[in-house]
């Protein structure tokens, strides 16, 4: 029996609730994804939600509402899945990287600001910032705007980690200090849809935006307007990121057992914290203002054992993963220029972390074991 890092928590009211969806009259969006949205826009405190067909989708749409193109520029971190940059570049924006929080691994602020002095006096200011809250818990994000507030940036949260989790007691998603709200619906993240994604926000006008680059750029005119039925037209290039109602019926399912997943992934967090406590196994820093939704759960090794404890844990079928390998040292972001040694901080982070299994349907006996594992790999 092989224990993977991440893995779906699936229920038969999950398979009843696809199933019901099946039979309905609607297969791709219609109702079940206009509930989706309604429910995860009440669940985050926001305005409003739009459900796109993958977290990827929703950065890229996220990006094109905030008027990203050619001549604009995205920072985000280096750890992080290469969507975080990667949709700067389908907007054709060109993008950089602010290092991190070595104990944390998310954005670091005051690397952040930094770098926006430096930008500043070139004049070439970022016009969004995405920070990541990486493993769900949240960035620092009062910091975070009141550098927004001074250089006049946009803020797209990738919180793709996030679903269910906080920031001074407030849901991530609410979007208080940030423009959108990214989360993404892949089965390794808190809630699934199979594939999904969503985009967050409390502006209208980015709302409108989302909805029409959702779906080809086309507006149906208002049956008001007393024009021909059949009329539809299109006033953007926009794409088919359409999610299926056949996803949101099940994304639904999901959300109504987010509360108790997320305390699920607390116990099994706090239960690896006390295993590890004065040992060489290090876990990130928990910071004060966030209750993480804990995506994952990392810690740092000493750099020159990490492998032979990885591949130790895989050949007793204990699947642990490692995030993230630096954005920028991807053989297509080095083509671009960026350098290994760009931003050490990523990269000596990188050199010592992996993620152990971390999922609501993880057994105590099962964590048990990876912790045996992992004290007599470490000692
Ligand atoms: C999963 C993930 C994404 C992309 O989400 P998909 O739904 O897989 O497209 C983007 N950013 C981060 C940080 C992620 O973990």
């Amino acid at each position: 029996m092989v224990i993977p890092y991440a893995r779906q928590s699936v229920d038969e009211t999950d398979v009843e609730a696809v199933i019901r969806a099946l039979r309905s009259d609607w297969l791709t969006q219609g109702p079940e994804v206009s509930r989706f949205e309604r429910a995860i826009a009440e669940y985050c405190g926001g305005h409003d939600a739009v459900a796109v067909s993958s977290g990827t989708a929703a950065l890229h749409v996220a990006a094109l509402a905030a008027d990203l193109k050619p001549g604009k520029r995205l920072w985000t971190s280096p750890n992080s899945f290469v969507a975080s940059a990667n949709c700067g570049l389908y907007c054709g924006a060109s993008i950089d990287f602010v290092d991190i929080d070595g104990d944390d691994g998310n954005i670091s602020v005051p690397a952040l600001k930094q770098k926006l002095d430096i930008a500043e006096r070139a004049g070439l200011l970022p016009d969004v910032v995405v920070p990541v809250h990486f493993g769900g818990q949240s960035c620092d994000m009062e910091g975070l705007a009141a550098l927004r507030e001074r250089y006049g940036f946009k803020i797209i949260e990738d919180a793709s980690h996030a679903l269910g989790g906080r920031y001074n007691g407030r849901p991530v998603g609410e979007c208080l200090y940030s423009d959108m709200t990214v989360f993404s619906l892949h089965p390794v993240k808190i809630v699934t849809a199979g594939e999904g994604g969503i985009v967050a926000t409390n502006s209208n006008a980015l709302a409108e935006k989302l909805r029409l680059f959702r779906t080809h750029g086309i507006v149906r005119p208002d049956e008001a307007e007393g024009t021909d039925p059949w009329l539809y037209r299109q006033v953007q290039l926009g794409y088919n990121y359409r999610l299926t109602d056949l996803q949101a019926a099940l994304g639904l399912s999901q959300l109504r057992r987010i509360d108790d997943f997320v305390a699920r992934r607390h116990e099994i967090a706090e239960r690896y914290d006390v295993s590890f406590a004065n040992t060489p196994v290090r876990p990130l820093a928990r910071r004060d203002y966030a209750h993480s939704a804990y995506h994952l759960y990392v810690v740092r090794l000493p750099p020159a054992q990490r492998r032979a404890i990885f591949d130790g844990l895989a050949r007793v079928n204990i699947r642990a993963q490692v995030h993230y390998i630096p954005i920028h040292t991807q053989p297509y972001f080095q083509a671009m220029g960026f350098k290994t040694g760009d931003f050490p901080v990523s990269e000596a982070y990188y050199a010592s972390a992996i993620s152990l299994p971390m999922f609501p349907g993880l057994t105590e006996a099962d964590q048990r074991h990876v912790i045996d594992e992992v004290l007599r790999l470490a000692r």
